[in-house]
């Protein structure tokens, strides 16, 4: 795979392409001779006009042509710095060319004429000539230093590996090519305990000893592809692998790389063994964009880091966004209801002659960006993660809390539904959480609802069945939530103690396009009003849907048609100023 010719190929590639990077861009070449042509051509003009007796008049001033020599002169000094300034050796070696051939020229000139008058134009080209070596070892200063700005800007001051920005340029550059490459993500297992157990020294020893690893496979190509390194920050460094032929290339190269790092590493006579987490994607297959790279990238790296197993290197797949997303969610729950900041909103039901019902309280959790967080999303993972009891339990005691305070200052006869999970109801403990809250917040039972999701709830029937009756028992109203999506029997239904059915948003959605959708809707109404339940209708946004819910005897309705999900402030208002149905 690997012969002396690759080697010359990899030879300092990482130095090469830092190069690439960080190079000062200089003025393109086609304007250095624009400017040559434009001094030769002054210069001829001043000499011409410099011996010239013609006069021109300008503003009804006659004036001798040679007063504008001075003009010429200039703006050939001013190509000639040009030069200097924005072609660097060039520049000097072609002013300093132009100038010194102008002395012999100039003198053989006067001797010929027997006249010194040209004297002061050998003093003022022998000024330009000092100003301009002068300008060019200043130029050289500047340019030393910011080569030295550059160098540093795109090198990690620890190990001299790139750094991050050295990188994303890479990579920027590489999918703006379209060229065909992979990122390895690469952080190393269990670094932290090093740095707390041995002190940072050595951990900064560990990291300058693998990135000058890392530095050798790279520039000796002993990987057997084209790659670039750099180091991230931490215990975090980068990977780019190009000039692969297969994804059997893309492999041994990064086991190479794992088994670099995972040689004995020998510190102050200490043994220390090392792994890694690394997790790759190719663009453009697994991300076409810089950011999705990097990050697809991560996650496939993270994802070898949480299932913790022998295999250190895993491809991105797209369920590793999932898997990641959930994660994050995780995260984001876990912190707000640390911090507090999960909170509720309060949507209001209203009976069919829009006399308020109540509110069902909703979890709502905002991202750091301050957007709320769809509880469509964050729900489902608390319910995966096993952190819905928790999330219940704080909408629950907060909305009961403030529900309380309201009811105490109004009178209201308005109940407040909340959504428990079914896992988080059979949950030891559950009925004497729930009885806390009614003594705290001082709700009277009968104005408190537990919605339950109808599809959760069938599939635990029996033991969930037992917690509801004696929630029923202690005067708390039971809603099923989502009806129609869970496939409830008949006889399921007649057994279950339940005062509401709310239908499913999907059914009144659909409602008015078929007259079967709405005597779907109408027999739904008509069975629960058999059970003796009271039905309510979901998610009812359109006039004419409300209009065909009254034709066929629906008792209540929630909806953005009369009401979204209102703050604390606003439900407060709403209760203020509203005629409360009889519930
Ligand atoms: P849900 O209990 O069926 O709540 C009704 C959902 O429909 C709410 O969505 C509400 O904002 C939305 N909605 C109401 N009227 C309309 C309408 O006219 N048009 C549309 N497009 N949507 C409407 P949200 O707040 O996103 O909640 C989604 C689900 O998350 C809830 O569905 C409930 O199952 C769950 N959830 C919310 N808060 C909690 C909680 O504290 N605990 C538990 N276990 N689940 C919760
Ligand atoms: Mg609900
Ligand atoms: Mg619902």
């Amino acid at each position: 795979m690997k012969n002396s010719n690759d080697k010359a190929v990899h030879s300092s590639a990482i130095e090469r392409i830092l190069k690439n990077i960080s190079a000062r861009r200089r003025a393109p070449l086609a304007l250095f001779f624009v400017i040559l042509l434009v001094y030769l051509a002054t210069s001829i003009f001043v000499s011409v006009i410099a011996a010239s007796e013609a006069t021109v008049t300008i503003a009804e001033t006659r004036m001798n042509v040679s007063a504008f020599t001075g003009v010429f002169a200039a703006l050939a000094n001013i190509c000639i710095i040009f030069m200097v300034v924005y072609y660097g050796k060039l520049g000097l070696a072609t002013s300093l060319s132009l100038m010194l051939v102008q002395y012999p020229m100039i003198i053989v000139t006067s001797i010929k004429r027997q006249n010194i008058s040209n004297l002061p134009g050998i003093f003022t080209n022998v000024l330009t000539l000092i100003a301009i070596i002068i300008i060019h070892y200043n130029n050289l200063k500047i340019d030393q230093y910011q080569d030295k700005l550059r160098s540093q800007a795109v090198t990690d001051r620890l190990t001299n590996l790139p750094n991050r920005f050295a990188c994303t340029e890479l990579v920027n550059d590489l999918v703006k090519q379209g060229e065909k490459f992979v990122v390895v993500s690469v952080d190393l297992n269990n670094f932290k305990s090093i740095n707390d157990t041995m002190g940072h020294n050595i951990g900064n020893e560990v990291l300058v000893e693998i990135a000058e690893r890392f530095k050798v496979a790279a520039d000796t190509g002993l990987s057997g592809t084209f790659d670039f390194v750099s180091r991230f920050g931490g215990d975090e460094f980068s990977i780019i692998i190009r000039n692969y032929h297969s994804e059997e290339d893309v492999l041994n190269t990064v086991k190479y790389y794992e088994s670099v790092i995972e040689n004995r590493i020998t510190i102050d006579s200490y043994d220390y063994f090392i792994t890694a987490s690394f997790g790759y994607a190719e663009f453009p297959n697994d991300g076409s964009t810089t950011d999705t790279i990097f990050s697809n990238a991560d996650a496939a790296m993270y994802e070898v880091k949480r299932l913790n197993s022998g295999n250190h290197i895993l491809r991105f797949t797209p369920d590793l966004l999932k898997i990641e997303r959930t994660l994050e969610l995780e995260r984001k729950i876990r912190a707000a209801l640390d911090n507090g900041t999960l909170y509720f909103n309060l949507q209001p039901q209203y009976d069919i002659d829009h006399r308020l019902r109540g509110f069902e309280a909703l979890a709502r959790m905002d991202d750091d960006d301050g957007n709320a967080i769809n509880p469509g999303e964050f729900i489902p993972v608390a319910e995966k993660v096993g952190l819905i009891d928790k999330v219940d339990l704080s909408v629950f005691r907060n909305s009961a809390h403030f529900f309380g305070k309201l009811l105490r200052r109004t009178g209201a006869d308005i109940t407040l539904s909340v959504n428990i999970s079914v896992r988080h109801l059979m949950k030891k403990g559950f009925l004497e959480e729930v009885e806390n809250i009614i003594e705290k917040s001082g709700i009277p039972a009968e104005q408190l609802e537990i919605e339950i999701t109808e599809s959760v709830m069938i599939d635990s029937a029996d033991k969930a069945l037992k917690c509801i009756n004696q929630l029923k028992n202690m005067g708390i109203k039971i809603a099923i939530d989502d009806f129609g999506t869970g496939y409830s029997s008949l006889s399921y239904l007649t057994k279950f103690p339940a005062n509401l059915l709310k239908i499913d948003k999907s059914f009144i959605d659909k409602m008015n396009s078929s007259d079967s959708s709405k005597q779907y809707v109408a027999a739904i109404i008509s069975i629960g009003h058999i059970m003796n339940f009271d039905v309510i209708s979901e998610g009812v946004e359109e006039p004419e849907q409300l209009e065909a819910l009254r034709g066929i005897g629906c008792d209540y309705i929630q909806g953005f048609v009369w009401g979204a999900p209102l703050t604390d402030v606003m439900a407060e208002e709403l209760v203020v100023n509203s005629v409360p149905a009889r519930v």
